[in-house]
């Protein structure tokens, strides 16, 4: 399903629909614009399309998930680390993974909504410690917009004053549930602050969406638009105006440019025919994931960039991060005897713990903050799994029963989301062979961890084990040693890689300007994670969103003026 081109030219081509194409569109088409959007999956429309409503056992798979459901057959997002017809590759002997959406909305209809504001140290970090770059940008500049995609979309949350953790413009957080209270318990006892969550879940009607009722399932897509999707929250609602046109199964190859080097709009696949198709823009906003952008813009090559759009300094691939992470689960006991009761909440944990600790006074460099799992939700397919492993396990029939009763909810968890100083090992580039199912070259990925990653990741584990034995339980599985790189995940795989076509002030070491406009190409802009500096130890989605805002405002302003 599309919604039908109407011009011949477009103010704005927009590709990508997830956080940072669908922010763009709405702040464009608001502004006057007429847009065309490209968006390489298919459409998706939550009130139409999600499971939310449905039990695990209407599963008829038993909750397997399919080639394009990795996680499970009732989630919203189809994607996953591998999509067929669109294969990545990686350097010998190194490990990156790439989790991509395909669909009306991208990653935004799985994400975690974990929505946190980067504080005024993570735009200037190299003046703090050495290590990266600073921003061209500083926190005053992206906090009016942070401000706006508040408001616009809804976050919840708690105001706290921390420094670094700058407060939203918070609706109330919903209640710590009991698990929650145990650990935040544990976390005040050692020291560790612990607070509200702030996630982008709306808890009182907001821009005639309805608050959210509590059922847990956000992961599947939610019926009510209480939770944030840019393809309900920012593309419907913008697509409502007439200004905005969306073609679905559109693979932007290259973005075209004339003989002044002024982009001129996008060539895109449409996969349904495989036909070779152009759209022309006077603006074109890629907007298709981090890589992907970088990947389009290393493609886009013509005699006046020989070696990709923006790409005068080599720049493009370079800087890429993801932010680094691991896990620790326990079983706590005393959470067995809790008397049984409802346990309702939004799709994601009512808790977090933010950065506490200063780096000065640690053996590495960046912070990370503290994810919390666990509770007494709905039980999905296949729950606990090794049952037979906690303590005093009956085996077989009643007993069995009995045991799934006490011991579900008695898990607990952390997982740790730090910050990774960019490093020149890591970066893509196009693979010289291979190319995807329409003949365009993919991407191939480097990947090195350093010290400062492996260091603070055996403070993550080290954290969580304290966590756990505070509340009187038992870690399931041993710390991992040095040679196991202490658990750290593989690059990618916290899904929030960033970098590649970073901002700055000089076109030798950035790829794009302090407004994301493209270095030799003014009518061409970067609106998702591509242009950010450094990682910072929060989630990327928010930061993206006010960058988008930002970009298209500046855009509105230059096309105002007459300059674009
Ligand atoms: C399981 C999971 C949990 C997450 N949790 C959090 C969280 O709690 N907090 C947080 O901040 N972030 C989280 N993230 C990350 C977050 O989803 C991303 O940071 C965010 O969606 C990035 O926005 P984007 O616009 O750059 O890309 P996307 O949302 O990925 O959107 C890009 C869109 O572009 C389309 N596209 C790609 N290539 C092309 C092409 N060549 N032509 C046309 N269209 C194209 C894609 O199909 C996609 O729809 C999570 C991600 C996942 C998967
Ligand atoms: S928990 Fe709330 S936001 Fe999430 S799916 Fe349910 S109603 Fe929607």
């Amino acid at each position: 399903m599309q919604t039908q081109p109407k011009r011949l030219e477009y103010d704005v081509v927009i590709v990508g629909s997830g956080a940072g194409g669908g922010m763009a569109a709405s702040v464009l088409v608001e502004a006057g614009a007429n847009v065309l959007m490209l968006e390489a999956g298919g459409w998706w429309d939550n009130t139409m399309d999600s499971t939310m409503l449905k039990m695990p056992y209407d599963s008829p798979r038993r909750g397997a998930g399919t080639a394009d459901r990795p996680f499970g057959e009732f989630d919203a997002c189809i994607g996953g680390w591998q999509i067929p017809d669109e294969p990545y590759t990686v350097a010998a002997g190194q490990k990156f993974d790439w989790w991509r959406a395909r669909m009306l909305g991208g990653r935004t209809n799985h994400w975690g909504r974990i929505s946190l504001r980067f504080g005024p140290d993570d735009f200037q970090r190299k003046s703090i410690d050495g290590l990266g770059d600073n921003w061209p940008i500083t926190y005053k500049d992206l906090a009016p917009y942070y401000d706006k995609v508040d408001r616009l979309v809804g976050i919840f949350g708690s105001k706290e004053n921390l420094p670094n953790h700058p407060d939203s413009i918070f609706q109330p957080a919903p209640r710590p549930r009991c698990h929650e209270l145990y650990i935040k318990q544990a976390a005040d006892r050692l020291g560790i602050w612990c607070i509200p969550a702030r996630l982008s879940i709306i808890t009182k009607p907001l821009n005639n969406r309805a608050p959210c009722h509590y059922c847990a399932q956000c992961n599947r897509g939610c019926m009510t638009n209480s939770n944030f999707t840019s393809g309900n929250v920012l593309i419907f609602p913008a697509a409502k105006t007439g200004r905005l046109s969306i073609i679905t199964n559109a693979m932007a190859r290259e973005v075209t440019v004339d003989a002044k080097g002024n982009a001129t709009g996008v060539s895109y696949i449409d996969k349904a025919t495989g036909k070779d198709m152009h759209v022309k823009g006077r603006i074109v906003v890629l907007a298709a994931s981090a890589c992907e952008s970088a990947r389009i813009m290393l493609n886009s090559k013509s005699s006046r960039f020989p070696n990709g759009i923006g790409n005068q300094g080599g720049v493009i691939g370079k800087y890429l991060t993801d932010s680094t992470g691991t896990d620790v689960g326990g079983f706590i006991p005393k959470l067995t005897e809790r008397v049984r009761h409802n346990c309702d909440g939004v799709g994601g944990g009512h808790i977090y713990m933010p950065w506490w600790l200063d780096n000065k006074k640690l053996d590495f460099p960046r912070g990370y903050h503290i994810e919390v799992w666990g509770g007494l939700g709905q039980p999905g397919y296949g729950f606990m799994g090794g049952i037979e492993n906690y303590p005093n396990f009956s085996g077989y029939g009643a007993g069995l029963k009995e045991d799934y009763r006490r011991f579900w909810g008695s898990t607990i968890g952390f997982s740790g989301r730090g910050e990774m100083v960019p490093n020149a090992d890591s970066y893509c580039e196009l693979d010289p062979t291979r190319k995807d199912k329409w003949g365009i070259p993919v991407l191939k990925f480097h990947w090195k961890w350093s010290d400062y990653e492996f260091k603070q990741v055996k403070h993550m584990q080290e954290t969580f084990r304290k966590l756990i034995a505070e509340m009187g339980g038992e870690v399931w599985s041993a710390m991992p040693g040095k040679e196991k790189g202490y658990g750290i995940s593989n690059g990618g795989q916290i899904i929030h890689e960033v970098g590649t076509v970073r901002m700055g002030n000089d076109p030798k070491t950035s790829a794009v300007d302090a407004h994301q406009a493209a270095w030799g190409c003014k009518n061409l802009f970067v609106a998702d994670g591509g242009p950010m500096v450094s990682q910072a130890d929060k989630n990327p989605t928010w930061t993206i969103m006010a960058m988008a805002w930002r970009t298209a405002d500046y855009i509105t302003q230059q096309r105002k003026a007459g300059a674009l």
